[in-house]
Formats: structure tokens, C-alpha cells, sequence
């Protein structure tokens, strides 16, 4: 195999072997943490909405059960592969250890392309997909719970909760067997969004670090950044819409048919209803066309988020990127080569096992929401406005000053579902990077920050292990 060939599973171990030798782990612990735990290959008949019969191929892998249930998303694509699974299934195992969720690390793929097939077919295929993890007990809200990646989205998850509990009408916890699913099937606000938003918040916190800023000669802040998107699916979407809420630039954007740029910002919400009608980004008015999707990673600018699929930025086209900042959107966009060439450059990249976290976290607090059967804010979101009311009233009375009932109401919202889940999941992505950069500074700033996410990983899976009294 050559250098350019490595698996990405492999990939995904060449960087956890960097970081587990940075760490005085027992061998056999460090193996025991690496290696996937099970996959399962299955395959089964389409019948097609013309009567033909098409045999598809699906995987599921669960890669770490020292925590269960184990997570991870599912996704449809041509590339889907026993590889890919268990490399994604493992980034899901440290992806959870980093941000702090309790939880092995899962992932899922059926090998086809969604735009080559009916919404019935989508139905049939999603369906049958469901009852096979059933058989095999790899589904269920303390077994292993899916949620949406490439190509699915909250109806794909609506379908898995639909077949799931038809299958187990009695099983009270039966809608936690997915997350990701629409609200009225059990969803929880702010999910669609989740790993968009979390990108977004993980890269104001990186420009906001002027020590860190001013090593790549950058200004601190957000404002102004100039920013390229690879992808405008889920994550790429949510993630430009944030960063340009927070005064970024969207410079570019590189989707499946071709790349558009325009220096002076691409108006997101405009080139996104275009696509819908043309089913292209090219030709946007006042942008110009690149001569192919590649090229929109080179594009001059401060941010490059890769957020559509792995192995985009290679030791191949690493030496030609401009970005001064590599914020990873997409699961393994960057390969370890080109990680350690960028990063050799001073360019600072931000891991996927980090970076796109922000989905899990909220799928974690989904899942919490159906098994406790009540939204969240729901008990206390009046008693904290009544109790702010107080309190605002006393200040009135001990002041001579009154609020006018606009300030009042301003200052008494109690918190809702929304408000709770954007602002656990902030939370938990600023406190990860900066534990992060601690683990950097431990090791006098001579590792980049993946390798720091991944010591961070491991040492938190093998306390799981030696809690045990296995290893010492
Ligand atoms: P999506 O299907 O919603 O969007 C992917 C987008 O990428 C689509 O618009 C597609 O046309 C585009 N695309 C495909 N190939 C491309 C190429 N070669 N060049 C440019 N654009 C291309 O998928 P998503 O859910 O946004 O997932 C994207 C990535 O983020 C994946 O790596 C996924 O594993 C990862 N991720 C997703 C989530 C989530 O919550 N959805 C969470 C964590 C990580």
C-alpha cells in the first residue's frame, strides 16, 4: 500500500499510536482501547418502485462498549465501506471522551447514492435497514443509538424510531433508540443545527485566543475572518450561517459540482436558494466559477472548514493551502500526512473529534430528554422568571427605581429548551478547547491539537478500564 493509500481506519490509529505514546498506558490496555469491537455486514433485498430487484450492502459497527449505549450516525454514500465504519465508529469513541459524553462510539453506512432513489425506495431501504439491527440487537436506547450523518437527516431518523418501537410497541425508552429525529417524533430543539453551531463556537473560541492569533499573524476575534466552506450540507451550511452571524466573511464555498468565490462575501442564503433551483453553486451572480470543486480548498483566506467528507486535504494539495486556520467540519477531511505537513507549517487544524462534536452533544441530550419523557425547562422555566421577578422587584424597592414590564420581561426569562441545549452545548465545546490547550501546554506546545485530543481520549477510556482493576 502506498503512503497516499493508507486506510482511514489506519489513519485514524497511526493518529491515536502519536498520541497513546505520549501517555504510560499499559500495551494492552492501549490495544484494547484501539481495536473495533464488532461489525456487522449485512445485505438485502430493494424492490425497486419499477419492479427491479437491487441487493444492498450495510454495515454497523460499534467500536468501544466501555460506555453504552454506544453512538454514532449513520450515512448513505457510495464510499461506505467495512473501513470507513469502524475509522468512523472509532472517531465517535474519542469524539465522546473529549466533549464528555458517556457514551462507546458507534457508526453506520448503507452503500448507496440518496439522489438515486425514490422517497419510497429511501423508506423501504431505511426500514429494512432498521429490523436488521433489530435481529442482531444493535439497536436500542442502552444498546447502541444512531442519528443522521452524510446523506440523512431527521426524516431517515423518524423512519428508524417508527420501525424501531412498531417492532417493540411495550419498550417505554423506544424513541431514545435514535437521535437526530424531527420534534414531534421525540427530536429536541436545536439538534438539526447542533454540529454547525458547535463548529461555529469551537472556531470564535479559537480566534479569540490572541496569543494563539497572533502565531499565525492573525488579528483575534471573528469579525472580519475571512472563511471557504466545503460543503453546504448540514454541517456546512449551519456552520458558514453562524460564523457569519458572528461577523465572519464567507470568501467561498466549494460544493460536489464546482467552487464559487468572491472576495468580498457570498450572501450564504441566496447561493443556498439557488442550488435549490438549479441544483448548482456555479454562475452565482458576482461570484466567479473555480475550475473545480478542489480548488475552492486552496482559496486564499483565514478559516478553511472542510465539512462534506474525508480525505479532502492530502499530502497531495496540503502544500497549496492557504488557510492560516483548518476548523475540521467533515470526519477525517484532513489525513495524517497532511495534518502533520500542515501543522509542520504552522497552520493551526482543528480536529473533527473535537471540532464537529457538537451533534453528539446535543444527540446526548435528546437522548436524556426521551428517557425522562419531559422537555427540558419544562418544570422550571416559570418559577425562574417568578423568582427573577422577585428579586427584580426587591432591587425596585431598595433603589427608589422601577423597571419598565419590557425591562422586566427582558430580565426575568426563564429559560426554555432551546436556550438550554445552545447553552449546554457552548459550554461544553469552549471548556473542551481550552482543556485542550492545556494538554498542548503540558507537552511544552510540541504536539499539534489533535494529538492532544486524542491523549485527552485515551486517558479518559482507560480510567474506564482501571476503574475495573484490569490494568494498573
Ligand atoms: P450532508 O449530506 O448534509 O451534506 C454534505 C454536503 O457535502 C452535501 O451538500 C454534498 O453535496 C456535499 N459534497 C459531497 N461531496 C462533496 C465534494 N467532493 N466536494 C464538495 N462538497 C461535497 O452531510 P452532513 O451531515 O453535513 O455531513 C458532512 C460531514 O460532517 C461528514 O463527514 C459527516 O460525517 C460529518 N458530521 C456530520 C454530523 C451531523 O450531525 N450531520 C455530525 C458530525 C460530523
Amino acid at each position: 500500500m502506498s503512503k497516499q493509500d493508507v486506510s482511514f481506519f489506519d489513519q485514524v490509529n497511526r493518529n491515536f499510536d502519536r498520541a497513546a505514546a505520549l501517555t504510560k498506558h499499559h500495551p494492552g490496555l492501549l490495544q484494547i482501547i484501539k481495536n473495533c469491537n464488532s461489525v456487522y455486514h449485512f445485505t438485502f433485498p430493494l424492490e425497486k418502485d419499477n419492479g427491479d430487484v437491487e441487493v444492498i450492502h450495510a454495515w454497523r459497527a460499534e467500536h468501544s462498549h466501555h460506555k453504552l449505549p454506544t453512538k454514532g450516525g449513520i450515512r448513505y454514500s457510495t464510499g461506505v465501506n467495512e473501513d470507513e465504519v469502524m475509522a468512523l465508529a472509532a472517531l465517535m469513541t474519542y469524539k465522546c471522551a473529549v466533549v464528555d459524553v458517556p457514551f462507546g462510539g458507534a457508526k453506520g453506512g448503507i452503500k448507496i447514492d440518496n439522489r438515486a432513489y425514490s422517497k419510497d425506495e429511501l423508506e423501504r431501504i431505511t426500514r429494512r435497514y432498521t429490523f436488521e439491527l433489530v435481529k442482531k440487537n444493535f439497536i436500542g436506547a442502552g444498546i447502541d443509538v444512531p442519528a443522521p450523518d452524510f446523506g440523512t437527516g431527521p426524516r431517515e431518523m423518524a423512519w428508524i424510531a417508527d420501525t424501531f418501537t412498531a417492532l417493540a410497541p411495550d419498550k417505554l425508552d423506544g424513541p431514545a433508540c435514535v437521535t437526530g429525529k424531527p420534534l414531534a417524533q421525540g427530536g429536541i430543539r436545536g439538534r438539526a443545527e447542533a454540529t454547525g453551531r458547535g463548529v461555529a463556537f469551537v472556531t470564535r473560541e479559537v480566534c479569540n485566543v490572541a496569543e494563539d492569533m497572533k502565531a499565525l499573524g492573525l488579528q483575534p476575534g471573528l469579525a472580519g475572518k475571512r472563511v471557504v466552506i466545503q460543503g453546504l450540507g448540514n454541517v456546512g451550511y449551519n456552520t458558514a450561517k453562524f460564523l457569519i452571524q458572528e461577523g465572519a466573511i464567507l470568501v467561498g464555498i466549494s460544493e460536489y459540482e464546482g467552487a464559487i468565490a468572491n472576495p468580498d462575501g457570498l450572501d450564504l442564503e441566496k447561493v443556498v436558494d439557488q442550488r435549490l433551483q438549479t441544483k448548482s453553486v456555479l454562475n452565482f451572480p458576482g461570484a466567479t466559477n473555480l475550475p473545480s470543486r478542489m480548488d475552492g480548498l486552496e482559496l486564499d483566506c483565514d478559516i478553511l472548514v472542510p465539512a462534506a467528507l474525508e480525505n479532502q486535504i492530502t499530502a497531495e494539495n496540503a502544500p497549496r493551502i492557504k488557510a492560516k486556520v483548518i476548523v475540521e467540519g467533515a470526519n477525517g477531511p484532513v489525513t495524517s500526512d497532511a495534518s502533520e505537513a500542515l501543522d509542520a507549517r504552522g497552520v493551526l487544524v482543528i480536529p473533527d473529534h473535537y471540532a464537529n462534536a457538537g451533534g453528539v452533544v446535543v444527540s446526548y441530550f435528546e437522548w436524556l430528554k426521551n428517557l425522562s419523557h419531559v422537555r427540558f425547562g419544562r418544570m422550571e422555566k416559570r418559577f425562574e422568571e417568578q423568582a427573577y421577578r422577585r428579586i427584580l422587584k426587591t432591587v425596585e424597592r431598595n433603589t427608589q427605581r422601577s423597571f419598565s414590564e419590557q425591562e422586566l420581561a427582558a430580565a426575568s426569562q426563564g429559560a426554555d429548551e432551546a436556550d438550554l441545549v445552545n447553552s449546554g452545548l457552548e459550554d461544553t465545546m469552549v471548556t473542551a478547547f481550552h482543556r485542550l490547550r492545556e494538554i498542548r501546554a503540558v507537552h511544552k506546545n510540541q504536539i499539534d491539537l489533535r494529538t492532544a485530543a486524542f491523549v485527552d481520549a485515551i486517558d479518559k477510556i482507560a480510567i474506564c478500564y482501571q476503574d475495573l482493576g484490569i490494568f494498573p
